[in-house]
């Protein structure tokens, strides 16, 4: 059986002959029938509507230029326009010379001419035809997004760097078009309006880069990315082409963002210009409505400084260029002040750039991955610390260190704070762990199991930031939490402005509620400390007691404060 398949492969396909003349059809129908099944069209209009109604395509048409209604010239134009058709290789019936060129302008695969030549020729050129076409739909389907038509990311690089090969020197313009929050309307209106509103926006890239000469892909789920000769580029025509874009979603609710990449003759490779456009787009990513941002000199020094210091991070940790300073912070529920714990901060004492502050590499360092790296290290530093007070004083004295939302994803997180609590020789609970609000409120399911499991080997948790992250009050209560840390924003205008002591006032209500110390953090001065004390909060951190401090410094603090009988914890 399937042998006879084999051999009468031919069977398959279907061939459409177009010709007014039925003699003509009759015996090119006869020619073909032993190998192909044959549909029959007397004019271009009833051809037209029968491959418009009719699924499956034919493989092939066969089509006579002279007939009434609709000619052979027409059609052929009409079915090289239509995206569905223009798949169909055309062979044109010529009995004339000349029109052979106008038909492969047109886009006709080959030519039968008549008188007709010997039904092996003619058979020979049918078969070669559809094998060929055949063979280009299988390469457009492995270099095509199957939704949007357009290529995939691979082969859109591929072809880029053919063109930029080939076109040496061209100046090409690299952007990147993001839909602003895709995931909320794939959640909101379902996966079929999702798909529709990719499609819609893929269709006028589409006519964008066959206007401009360039070139276009789906680069991820909902990004999309454009490469351009610079002198039709983008440049000037960003507000036509946002346009035209918005017009075909027809949907107010949903808009873009595009970071352009302009050629400045730097000649850098593709995936860079790409880099850059995507940098330029990302910086806009909390917009709420059609946006565009061009790379310029400014995020260039950016990203060249944070390159810098993503390539300068191992060296430092190998040469102990990092620093971890100490912030105490003292319990103000008694009648003195008494020191209670301290909070590690990093510091980067960079050979070049001198002393940075963590505000600016920690961000760059979460988007990489390196910040474990460098949390591993501090954490190392801190349960060093609180081993070398132990034998020193004779006393544990705990300290928080901070853990970065991106350690929550390590599933190793608990083992690697054990074995660091383990090799210096310390109780799990002596190492606080800060997290700040936010990563409660990103991805609470996975971080209520992590904190909890922590919670079980011994650590204590303190939330760090409280109050910029949105924790509902109902996903409060039923977190597992040691502390609550309120963010500086807070404490910082409680003094002049009343709403603000309002809010942390009510911030510390629900702290008793949930049954745990309030820490203050930013208090700087007398009046901020005694309008915390007043308002019931446990433990102030801030410059009004002390700057963070070098290791020898903060030693120098906690001998003088275990001397003074200034020292409790519980
Ligand atoms: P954070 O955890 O909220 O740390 C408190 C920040 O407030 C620290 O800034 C501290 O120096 C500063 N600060 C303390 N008291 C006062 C005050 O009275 N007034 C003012 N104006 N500021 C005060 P720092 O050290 O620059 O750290 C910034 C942030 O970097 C930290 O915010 C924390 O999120 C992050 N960070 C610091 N060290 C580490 C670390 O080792 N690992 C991770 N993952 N993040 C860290
Ligand atoms: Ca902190
Ligand atoms: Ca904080």
């Amino acid at each position: 059986m399937k042998e006879l398949l084999e051999r009468n492969k031919g069977l398959h396909r279907t061939v459409m002959i177009v010709d007014d003349e039925f003699i003509e059809r009759e015996i090119l129908g006869a020619m073909l029938s032993d190998q192909y099944a044959v549909n029959y069209a007397e004019n271009g209009a009833v051809a037209l509507d029968c491959l418009r109604k009719n699924k499956p395509l034919p493989s092939l048409v066969i089509l006579d230029l002279h007939m009434p209604e609709l000619d052979g010239y027409s059609l052929l134009k009409l079915i090289r326009a239509d995206s569905e058709l223009r798949r169909i290789p055309v062979i044109v019936l010529t009995a004339e010379k000349g029109s052979e060129v106008e038909c492969l302008q047109l886009g006709a695969a080959d030519f039968i001419s008549k008188p007709y030549e010997a039904p092996e020729i003619i058979l020979a050129r049918v078969s070669h035809s559809i094998e060929l076409a055949e063979n280009s739909v299988i390469i457009h389907e492995t270099e095509r997004d199957e939704l949007t038509g357009l290529f995939n990311k691979e082969f859109f690089f591929e072809y880029g760097k053919r063109l930029d090969l080939q076109n040496h020197n061209m100046p090409m313009d690299a952007a990147v078009v993001d839909i602003n929050r895709f995931h909320i309307v794939n959640e909101l209106y379902g996966k079929a309006y999702g798909d529709l509103i990719l499609k819609r926006i893929g269709n006028s890239i589409h006519s964008f880069v066959q206007r401009t000469g360039g070139l276009a892909c789906r680069a991820g789920s909902n990004t999309f990315y454009i490469y351009i000769p610079h002198d039709t580029g983008l440049n000037d025509q960003i507000p036509e082409f946002l346009s035209e874009i918005e017009e075909s979603i027809d949907d107010p609710k949903i808009t873009l963002r595009i970071g352009l990449y302009s050629d400045d003759g730097s000649g850098l490779d593709m995936e860079r210009r790409f880099d850059r456009s995507g940098l330029a787009c990302r910086k806009l990513r909390n917009s709420y409505s059609t946006c565009f941002e061009f790379y310029n000199a400014e995020l260039h020094s950016k990203e060249l400084h944070a390159e810098r210091l993503i390539n300068d991070m191992d060296r430092a940790i190998a040469e102990k260029q990092f620093k971890v300073y100490y912030q105490p912070k003292y319990c103000i529920t008694g009648e003195k002040p008494v020191l209670t714990s301290a909070e590690a901060l990093v510091r980067w004492l960079h050979p070049e750039f001198g002393m940075i502050s963590p505000g600016e590499f920690i961000s760059i360092f979460e988007k990489n991955g390196l910040i474990q790296k460098l949390d591993r290290f501090v954490w190392n530093e801190a349960a060093a610390q609180i081993r070398r007070f132990k034998d020193e004083f004779g006393v544990y004295i705990p300290i928080s260190v901070n853990v970065s939302r991106v350690d929550i994803f390590n599933p190793l997180l608990a083992e690697i704070l054990i074995d660091i609590s383990k090799t210096n020789g310390i109780p799990t609970e002596k190492l606080l762990l800060e997290i700040t609000e936010s990563a409660y409120t990103d991805n609470a399911e996975q971080i209520i199991d992590t904190v909890h499991s922590l919670r079980d080997k011994g650590f204590r948790i303190e939330m760090d930031d409280f109050g910029s992250g949105y924790s509902s009050l109902n996903m409060l209560t039923s977190l597992p939490i040691d502390a609550l840390k309120l963010d500086r924003a807070f404490t910082c205008n409680i003094c002049s402005d009343s709403k603000a002591s309002r809010l942390v006032g009510i911030m510390i209500e629900i702290s008793r509620l949930i049954e745990v110390p309030v820490i203050a953090e930013g208090v700087e001065t007398k009046d901020q400390m005694e309008l915390l004390k007043e308002l019931g909060c446990d433990i102030i951190q801030g410059y009004y007691f002390s700057r963070p401090l070098p290791s020898d410094d903060y030693e120098d603090l906690v001998k003088t404060e275990l001397k003074e009988n200034r020292y409790a914890y519980n």
